[in-house]
């Protein structure tokens, strides 16, 4: 007590995600890292701090980074998941896999856009 902890959090686990493109399953492995400060003996209330700084009060000598790890492992999750850098996509006519073969429309490649259904799972 009495001094300051700034407090490494570092994560790592495996997401299971959706290719942005071709809304195959994608595994991936993800490390975050995030620091906290912890400051002893004040409350957020006395101190007037904001939520990035915790506290450890005389009453509750404990430190506790499990939200810490959490925000670690978001903020790992890159913005668009490929299932890899060369993924056609979809055929936005037929909606057949690319990644497969070519389907017969023969139609230039659109967006097909999915939405990122992520689930992160934590191996800890
Ligand atoms: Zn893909
Ligand atoms: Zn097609």
């Amino acid at each position: 007590m009495g001094e300051d902890f700034l407090v490494d959090v570092s994560a790592a686990g495996t997401g299971d995600f959706i290719c942005d493109r071709c809304g195959d399953p994608v595994h991936q492995e993800l490390q975050g890292q995030v620091k906290t400060l912890f400051i002893s003996g004040q409350s957020a209330e006395e101190s007037g701090i904001s939520d990035e700084v915790r506290f450890v009060t005389q009453e509750n000598q404990t430190i506790d980074v499990f939200q810490d790890a959490v925000d670690a492992m978001q903020l790992a999750v890159p913005v668009k998941i490929l299932c890899r850098e060369s993924c056609l996509g979809l055929c936005p006519s037929c909606g057949k896999n690319l990644n497969e073969g070519p389907c017969a429309c023969r139609r230039e490649s659109g967006d097909g856009r999915w939405d990122a259904l992520k689930n992160l799972n934590f191996d800890k």
